[in-house]
């Protein structure tokens, strides 16, 4: 945090659990070294609390916060204002308090983006194979479409978000310019066919998290093609298995820790104006071998 006195500024992390979050480091290490005078604390709140927490914060006059699962989606419909992003996605997970009115904002979706070009590629216009439709492929999903991706297909299991990705299928075709298709991910036919026509492949589901490390979304190594980047949204391993499987087919790949990275960097920016020293964040906190 940078220096603290009576005109410090608040803000923080709603969510549960919370205390083991990385975003009080990063955002409190920004502050210092951009000399801004805020601070970052993480409050406990499950959903059911969340309003009468968001209530208190306002009161208080906090700049803003971040809020985390199973937050998101409560948070979306306390807010007065919401970004584009925000209201396709559902979820909000950045609100700036301006004098007791908050705007909503999803950074999630920017974050991934962001990590795509951090690692050096190139997506805007070209077609993207995404697996999952929890909240990080929503958000990943809205964001490429309001960027520029030219064509997400999309592949979830038949299970309880299906009917939500099928709404949101066909808002994002109504709304944007992107060519968003829905498939089974039980047809590995269509999967297969889907990944030879794209770019890049997004596993953006929990499998193959820790501690099911031994687990990957895609286990049949002819799925991928050398031209294909194969990016996870999972940063615990920083290698999941289907990053190793697709370098062993040759395939470049990152895990979603710039995401998380670059998530957080939006939220600053939108709190205080300023870009967040993320060289320094990455160097201090993001090392890729920890
Ligand atoms: P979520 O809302 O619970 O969504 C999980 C998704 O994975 C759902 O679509 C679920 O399908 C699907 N899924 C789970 N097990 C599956 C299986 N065996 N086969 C096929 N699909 C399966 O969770 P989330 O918030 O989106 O998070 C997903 C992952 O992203 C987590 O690992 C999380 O840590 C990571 N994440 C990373 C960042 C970052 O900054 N890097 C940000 C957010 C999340 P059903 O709906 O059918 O259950």
């Amino acid at each position: 945090m940078g220096r603290m006195n009576g005109y410090t500024k608040l803000t923080g992390l709603l969510g549960h659990p919370v205390a083991h979050s990385i975003s009080p480091l990063m955002h409190n290490e920004a502050f210092k070294i951009t000399n801004k005078n805020y601070v970052y604390l993480c409050f406990d709140a499950k959903e059911e609390e969340l309003e009468q927490k968001v209530e208190a914060l306002k009161q208080l006059g906090a700049r803003g916060w971040n809020c985390t699962m199973p937050d998101k989606i409560r948070m979306y419909e306390l807010c007065d204002f919401l970004s584009p992003a925000a209201e396709l996605i559902g979820a909000v997970n950045t609100v700036v308090n301006e004098e007791g009115k908050l705007y909503g904002y999803n950074t999630d979706g920017v974050g991934y983006m962001m990590s795509v070009q951090e690692a050096g590629f190139q997506i805007i216009g070209k077609k993207m194979t995404l697996i999952g439709a929890g909240g990080a492929a929503m958000a990943i999903l809205v964001q490429a479409a309001l960027d520029g991706v030219k064509e997400v297909s999309l592949f979830c299991r038949h299970g309880k978000s299906w009917n939500h990705a099928q709404e949101m299928t066909q808002r994002l075709n109504k709304e944007t310019n992107c060519k968003v298709r829905l498939f089974d991910l039980a047809n590995k036919e269509l999967l297969k066919k889907e990944i030879s026509e794209s770019a890049i492949l997004t596993n953006a589901t929990n499998v193959g998290m820790a501690p099911n490390e031994d687990q990957s979304i895609i286990e049949d190594p002819t799925m991928f093609h050398a031209q294909l980047v194969v990016s996870d949204v999972i940063y615990n391993p920083r290698e999941t298995k289907l990053m190793k499987l697709a370098k062993e087919a040759g395939c470049p790949t990152f895990n979603g820790l710039y995401m998380l990275l670059y998530q957080g960097a939006e939220a600053f920016r939108l709190w205080t104006g300023t870009d967040m020293p993320v060289a320094h964040i990455k160097e201090k906190y993001f090392r890729e071998k920890e």
